[in-house]
Order: C-alpha cells, then sequence, then structure tokens
C-alpha cells in the first residue's frame, strides 16, 4: 500500500501507543482455508453487493464445533455446510456457525455463506456523479488492507491464511470488472455481463480486490503476460505516459528478487476517490487516478513513477510473500520503499538513488522527533492501520539499505533471493529474512536488527576534526549525543571515515567502530587531507553534524564524490554563516553538477541572514532543473524584501514550465508581501493576482490553483483573503482544490477576528460531517493548526464518529497539538515577530560590514 498523497505534518511528540492499545495475535486456525469463491452482483444505485460466499477448509483438527468469521455489517441469509443448513449467530462482527457435524481431520467443509453488504462503510466503495459532482465516473472499487475485506464477504479476515481465489461478478453495461488471476469467463445476458475471474496462486483476504468501471484498456506485454492499464476514457495517453514502463519494472524485479513475475496478468486500474496511493492487490493493483500525469506534470513528477514500482515490487513482497501478521508489515512496506531507491538508482544513477535515500530518511526522521519514536516491529495497537507510519516505510526502506551495505551488493541480492524463493507462497515473520540472509550470506545480522529494527531510534551524531601537523595525525571525535554515556541509547556500528583530497577523487577511507558515547580516533596520514568524509557512502541511516572548520566543509561541498556528503557541507556551513560560506554556497549553486545537490545548496542559503545569500540565491532562477527552481522560489520565502517580491512575481504573472514551480511562487509571493517589511500595498496587489490565478488556472490535479489558496492563507488578518479561501470550500470545487482550501482554513484562522474564527469553525464542522476520507483528513489538518478550544469539540466528534481508524488516530492527536496552540502565549507571537524585524535590520548591517571587511582583506 502506498499513502504517498496525505502528508500531515505534526509537531508533539507522545507515545505511539495511544490509551487502549493492546497486544495483538493472529486468532487460532479451525483448519487451512483452500479456496474462497465469491459469487456476487452489485446494486449500483442502491451501494450495495449481494451473493454468496462459499470457502473451502481443511479441518486442522478433529472435534471442531464452531466456526467464527468476519464479517462485519452484513446481512446473512443462511450458512450452509455441505449443502446442509447449519445453526448460527451473529452480532454484525463475528459469524459464528455452529457445524452439525464435527470437523473430522482430512475431510475437507464447503461453507456457503448468503449475505448482502448493503452501503457498507469500507471494504468496497461505490463512487457515482450526483448533483455536485456531475461528471463523476460510476466506479465500484475495494480496499482490503489491513482488515476491512469483511465489510464486504465473510472470510477468515487475517493475513496468515493463505487461500486460492475466485470472484463471478454480474455488472451493468457498459461497465467491465477486473479482479485477480485470470478472466475465465464473461457471460452477456441482456443488460448485464458476467466476469469470471480466478486466482490459481494462494494470497490472503486482503489482497482480493473488484474494480468495476467504464474503462479504457490499454495493453502492454511482460514474456508474454498480458500487462494492462485500466483508466478513465479520454486518459489512454496519460496512462501510457504514467504507467508505460512497467513492463521494464517487472523485467527489473523479476532479475533482482530472483524470481520471474508469479502471477498469470498484470493489471493496473487507476480509480476515482481511491483512499491511498495505490494498493497491491494481487496481480490487480488499484491506483489512485490522481497519479496519471499530463505532459507537463511528467516533468518534475517522480511520485507517479515511484508509486507504480513500490505497488509492483508488492506482489514480490507482500503479495508472493506475504507477512504473516502486521507486526511485520515492514518487511513488505520496506522493501517496497527500497523498491523505489533501486529503481531511481537504475533509471537515474547512484546520485539521484542516494538522495532518494536522504529523502526517505528525512521522512523518518521527521516523524521520529515530532510525532512518536517506537520499534519497527510491534505488535501493540489499537488498529493494525495506525502501524502503516513512517516507521515501516521510509526506515524500513534504510534498513534494508544498511544490510545491503553490510553484507555488499552481491550477497545481498543473493540473501533477497533466497528469501523471496525460500518462502514463495507462504507467510513470513522478521526472522525468516535474519534465516535467510544467514543460510545465503553466512552473516548474522541479529545486531543490526536489534538496534535498528526490533528498537526505535536511530544514531545522532556529531563529527569534530582536527588536524596535528606535527606528527600528520587527522583526529576525528564522534559523539552520540542521542545517548547518556553507557545507556542502551547507545549504538555499536562500524563506521568507514574517509580522507579527501582535491586531486584524488579517491578517499582514503579507515573503518572504526562507534560505540561509545563520545571516541576519538587517530589516523597518520601522509599528507593534511583537504577534507574528511564521516560515514562515507553514507549508508547508515543517522543524523550528523559536521564541527569542521571551514575550509575543510567548503572543500567537501565542492570535492566529496559522495551528494549526501556534499549536502551536510552545506548544511554545516550554512550554520556558520558568514561571508565565506556564503560564496561557497553561492558558487555550489551554479556549479554543483547534481540538482539534489542544488536543491539543497538553495534551502542553505535562505539560512544565511546576508544580503549576499540573496544575490547568490537569485541566480538559482534560471537553473535548467524545476526542482532547483522550486527550491529557490521556496527559499525566497524566507527573504521578505522588495527584491525577492519582484523575482518570484514573474513566476506567478508569466508561469513556469512546471505547475510545481508556478504552485510554489504563489505561495511565495503572498509569504512575502504578508510580512509587511517594506511596503503594505502589497498585500492588495497579492491577494489580487492570486485570485485571477484561481479563475484561470485551472488545471492538473489543481496544483497551481491550490499554491494559490495556499498563498492567501498567508494573509492571516485579511477578510477579503479569508472570504475567498471559503468560497472555495463549497461542494462542487474540484476537489483537489477544495481539499486544499479546507486546509488553508486552519492556517489562515490564527490572524481573523473572533467572528471570523466562529465563521470559520462553523464551516469545519459542517464539512466534518461529510464522510469521505480525504475530506475528514483535510479537516483535521485545518483544526489542528488553530488556536481555540473550541477546535477541539469538533476532532473530538470526529474522532467518536468516524469509522476510520487513521482519522481517528490523527483527530487525538490534533487535539493535543491543539492544547499545545492555545497553550503558547500570543505576546510571545508578537514578540517573535518584532524580532524578526530586528533581525532584518540587523541582517543589513552586517552584509554592509562583511563587504567592507572583504575590500579590507
Ligand atoms: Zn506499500
Amino acid at each position: 500500500m502506498s499513502q504517498h498523497y496525505f502528508d500531515s505534518e505534526k509537531t508533539t511528540h507522545k507515545r505511539f501507543e495511544l490509551p487502549g492499545a493492546k497486544p495483538h495475535y493472529n486468532p487460532d486456525r479451525p483448519g487451512q482455508v483452500e479456496h474462497i469463491f465469491l459469487d456476487i452482483g452489485l446494486d449500483i444505485p442502491q451501494k450495495s453487493c449481494y451473493g454468496t460466499c462459499s470457502i473451502r477448509l481443511l479441518p486442522v483438527r478433529n472435534g471442531i464445533d464452531r466456526l467464527t468469521l468476519d464479517a462485519v455489517n452484513l446481512q446473512i441469509k443462511s450458512v450452509q455446510v455441505d449443502e446442509v443448513v447449519q445453526n448460527f449467530e451473529y452480532d454484525g462482527e463475528k459469524l459464528c456457525i455452529h457445524l452439525s457435524q464435527p470437523t473430522k481431520i482430512g475431510n475437507r467443509l464447503l461453507i456457503a455463506i448468503a449475505y448482502t453488504a448493503e452501503k457498507p462503510q469500507r471494504g468496497i466503495y461505490f463512487i457515482q456523479p450526483d448533483k455536485h459532482y456531475p461528471h463523476k465516473p460510476t466506479q465500484i472499487w475495494t480496499q482490503g488492507e489491513d482488515e476491512d475485506s469483511r465489510y464486504w464477504f465473510p472470510c477468515f479476515d487475517y493475513p496468515g491464511q493463505l487461500s486460492t481465489s475466485e470472484i463471478r461478478v454480474r455488472v451493468p453495461n457498459p461497465l467491465v470488472a477486473i479482479s485477480n488471476g485470470e478472466l475465465i469467463e464473461t457471460v452477456e445476458s441482456g443488460e448485464y455481463k458476467t466476469y469470471h475471474w480466478s486466482q490459481q496462486q494462494v494470497h490472503p483476504t486482503y489482497l482480493m480486490t473488484l474494480a468495476v468501471g467504464d474503462f479504457a484498456e490499454i495493453r502492454d506485454e511482460w514474456q508474454g503476460k498480458p500487462v494492462t492499464y485500466y483508466v478513465e476514457k479520454g486518459r489512454e495517453v496519460d496512462a501510457k505516459r504514467s504507467m508505460g514502463k512497467t513492463p521494464q519494472m517487472i523485467e527489473f524485479l523479476s532479475k533482482k528478487y530472483g524470481y520471474p513475475y508469479a502471477f498469470p496478468k498484470y493489471a493496473q486500474v487507476c480509480v476515482d476517490d481511491f483512499i491511498f496511493g495505490g494498493m497491491e492487490n494481487t496481480s490487480t493493483t488499484l491506483l489512485t487516478d490522481r497519479c496519471l500525469l499530463d505532459a507537463r506534470a511528467i516533468l518534475d513528477n517522480r511520485n507517479t513513477e515511484s508509486l507504480v514500482v513500490h505497488e509492483l515490487a508488492h506482489q514480490w513482497f507482500g503479495d508472493l510473500v506475504v507477512i504473516k501478521h502486521w507486526s511485520h508489515a515492514w518487511i513488505k512496506e520496506g522493501m517496497a520503499s527500497y523498491s523505489e531507491v533501486m529503481w531511481t538508482e537504475r533509471e537515474y544513477g547512484d546520485q539521484e538513488a542516494a538522495y532518494y535515500r536522504l529523502a526517505e530518511a528525512r521522512s523518518y526522521l521527521s516523524e521520529d522527533s515530532s510525532r512518536y519514536r517506537r520499534p519497527m516491529v510491534t505488535h501493540v495497537y489499537r488498529e493494525a492501520i495506525e502501524l502503516y507510519d513512517r516507521h515501516i516505510y521510509e526506515k524500513g526502506s534504510c534498513v534494508y539499505h544498511m544490510i545491503r551495505a553490510e553484507l555488499g551488493d552481491e550477497l545481498f541480492w543473493q540473501a533477497v533471493q533466497t528469501f523471496v524463493q525460500d518462502n514463495a507462497h507462504k507467510t513470513v515473520e522478521t526472522i525468516d529474512l535474519l534465516r535467510a540472509i544467514e543460510k545465503a550470506a553466512g552473516r548474522n545480522l541479529a545486531f543490526l536488527f536489534d538496534q535498528y529494527v526490533y528498537r526505535g531510534g536511530h544514531p545522532d551524531f556529531k563529527v569534530a576534526y582536527s588536524w596535528d601537523g606535527d606528527a600528520n595525525l587527522a583526529k576525528v571525535t564522534v559523539t552520540q549525543t542521542q545517548a547518556k554515556a553507557d545507556s542502551q541509547d547507545l549504538f555499536n556500528l562500524k563506521i568507514p571515515i574517509g580522507f579527501g583530497y582535491k586531486e584524488n577523487p579517491k578517499l582514503t577511507t579507515f573503518t572504526v567502530r562507534v560505540h561509545e558515547k563520545e571516541q576519538s580516533f587517530y589516523f597518520p596520514l601522509t599528507e593534511r587531507p583537504d577534507f574528511i568524509s564521516f560515514d562515507v557512502g553514507n549508508n547508515y541511516l543517522k543524523t550528523v553534524k559536521l564541527e569542521f572548520p571551514i575550509a575543510e566543509l567548503k572543500a567537501q561541498l565542492e570535492f566529496d564524490p559522495h551528494p549526501i556528503s556534499r549536502i551536510y557541507a552545506a548544511e554545516a556551513l550554512a550554520t556558520k554563516g558568514g561571508l565565506e560560506a556564503t560564496k561557497a554556497l553561492s558558487s555550489a549553486l551554479k556549479n554543483d553538477p547534481f540538482w539534489g545537490v542544488r536543491v539543497e545548496v538553495a534551502k542553505q542559503l535562505a539560512e544565511i541572514q546576508l544580503d549576499q545569500a540573496f544575490d547568490g540565491l537569485i541566480l538559482g532562477l534560471q537553473d535548467p532543473s524545476p526542482f532547483v527552481r522550486r527550491a529557490v522560489i521556496s527559499s525566497l520565502s524566507q527573504i521578505k524584501t522588495h527584491h525577492s517580491y519582484k523575482a518570484v512575481k514573474s513566476f506567478v504573472q508569466d508561469g513556469d514550465e512546471s505547475y510545481y514551480v508556478e504552485a510554489t511562487a504563489c505561495q511565495t509571493i503572498a509569504a512575502i508581501a504578508a510580512a509587511n517589511l517594506e511596503d503594505k500595498s502589497h498585500e492588495d496587489k497579492v491577494i489580487k493576482l492570486l485570485k485571477s490565478v484561481l479563475e484561470e488556472r485551472a488545471g492538473w490535479n489543481e496544483v497551481v490553483r491550490s499554491g494559490a489558496i495556499a498563498g492567501l492563507a498567508e494573509f492571516k488578518t485579511s477578510e477579503v483573503a479569508l472570504n475567498i479561501i471559503l468560497e472555495y470550500t463549497k461542494i462542487g470545487v474540484p476537489q483537489p482544490l477544495r481539499l486544499s482550501a479546507i486546509r488553508a482554513l486552519g492556517k489562515i484562522s490564527t490572524g481573523q477576528t473572533p467572528a471570523n474564527i466562529e465563521r470559520i469553525l462553523d464551516r469545519l464542522a459542517e464539512i466534518a460531517r461529510e464522510t469521505f476520507f480525504l475530506t475528514q483528513v483535510a479537516v483535521l489538518t485545518a483544526l489542528g493548526q488553530m488556536e481555540t478550544p473550541k477546535a477541539i469539540g469538533i476532532l473530538q466528534s470526529l474522532a467518536n464518529q468516524t469509522a476510520d481508524g487513521r482519522v481517528r488516530r490523527y483527530a487525538e492527536e490534533e487535539v493535543a497539538k491543539v492544547q499545545n496552540n492555545i497553550g503558547t502565549d500570543k505576546t510571545l507571537r508578537q514578540l517573535r515577530e518584532e524580532l524578526d524585524q530586528l533581525k532584518q535590520q540587523n541582517q543589513e548591517l552586517k552584509s554592509r560590514l562583511e563587504n567592507l571587511e572583504a575590500k579590507s582583506k
């Protein structure tokens, strides 16, 4: 599964386990489920699904007289076993069948349950046009992970049970039905068509799927197997543009994982209103239709490509090799996320892959520092869906990379292949991965798993360096700042430290064991190095602060072959500040061959409080990479002067080839104008400008107009801006734009009058009654930014009423945030604003002084 499309920022640090969390175990098994056959029809106007679910079960022991199945809010019409009617009890959650004949080992049971799911809240979703959205397509799709299949058919709903499956479904013309496995029959009868799909490979219930719609089908293939893309008609070109690399990816992953793609076809269906980025149902992945790229979006959107390879990787990690329990979900989510790195490496090269990995690491680090810290493997939670966080995705990916670094490429892939081959069509736990590594590579990586998998956290390194010219000794002092001396928070790792010379790209590297709170290492060298590279290759998941002299940092930024090391050097330089650092960063922004480093350098330049930083930054607006232009514009939002206002304004007015650059420009220009440091009249002009963007630049996924909305939210005291935003929260506004407007209400609320705050609260309370997942998350995000206790009431009622475990959890986290916001004294904020102004004046003085000093040298 992939969550790409909703990221909420969290600022509080809390325990992962919320009140009510408890240990979760798979249930006892009455036997092996061998086959599931759903024979169903759909009543689309009534949003219901009805039919028979047949389950063939091979009992594990004699004398079982009760079978308990998961089945939520279904109407159970009848239960038969081997065509004999059975008694049963049903409480709306569990279906308990009283077997008239207790089980006998070897005697299979065929359980047939006739049922209806009327307007199910989860599991199966009916999308239809209505008076507000008349152009919405009619679609039905399912989402089983993690425990939602039970909302649309009765089953033993946990990943420890693997079986073959079959779905026969009748749908009205012209809709088509797509499901797991092969299409074995279609039957036309009048206005209806029956599709019969069958999957001969075993898989768990959460991967069973059905997608129905009036789709265009685009056919591709890999080694004779059909590879198909289903999209709304009219988007065929976007489909090929967005998913067209799939056959190459199947080839790539089949080789890397040492196991040819295991299923008879691979379909990707892009559906409307999908609640995740994608879902890796066996042989039939569902994707959000928002991932479909137009000709401009593909320029600087890599998310879709990553999403496609992520879900595909699950066909091995998750679908072929199935996790036995949700607590081990990192095995599949970590590898699917690491496949994004692997694919980036093969498609765009090592530097991009390293930078992608850094982004994943940072994503985890921010969750760790601002939300909670937890072991990657834990079975203590309220709902399994809570586990689907950045610890199992992004940190999981980083852990796979550390395994690769530890074993080396050859042994790593041998271990991965052994793991896949030994466990194909079976279930696994974390220990099975360790065993495969030991079997294939002879290495015991328990120490690594102990530190990074079974416990939370990571090392925070501080690294200092000095040179002793008399003895030709380099001294490197490494401190683990996350830990107290001798505490169990200390990490014990072998880290390579490299010394580099300008004229020689190859580092002289020594590997040292870092295991104490503070250690100093001495390295005899023939001559003084130009720079020092800590953790050569940057393979370990960590944070690092470099305390090197400015000359070494400058040399590292320019000459270190590894992009992440150059980025760390840029960060350390920015901390030093001053004209010399500014010059080095400005030159890197112009000259670094890799756009990722230029992006980071742009961010760091904005941190330096010198006018000269602006001069360096502004040149980046001409950068050929849209990623860099976007970063530069975003950085300019921190330099609130007339010059940056003018520089950004042209991007809003004249546009850019990238949607994202335009959107960022809309937000930045507002942030500058809202600061009011120079000219009050900018505010009205910018509001007018953003209003024209809203009126004229509808387009792909509403990225640009959402940028304009985010810009308006910067004018926290403006009623005019608020009124425009409110207008776009109305139902009927294109959904991505409306979600942006709902979220923006939170930010703009903090400067509004009490009467306007009431209007915002009323609006949010009204929207909170809508049940669509993404709308609810947008409401939560808005409320979490507010500074009034009244927001808490709405959050609590959302938490109480929602059917979604994620919404419940987010709502509770946002309550804590609001409480925190209220605690912040208003006068404190005022002081902070005044301080900003003083800083600005101080910066001008300092800049002049630096120039004078430079001249006098
Ligand atoms: Zn996933």
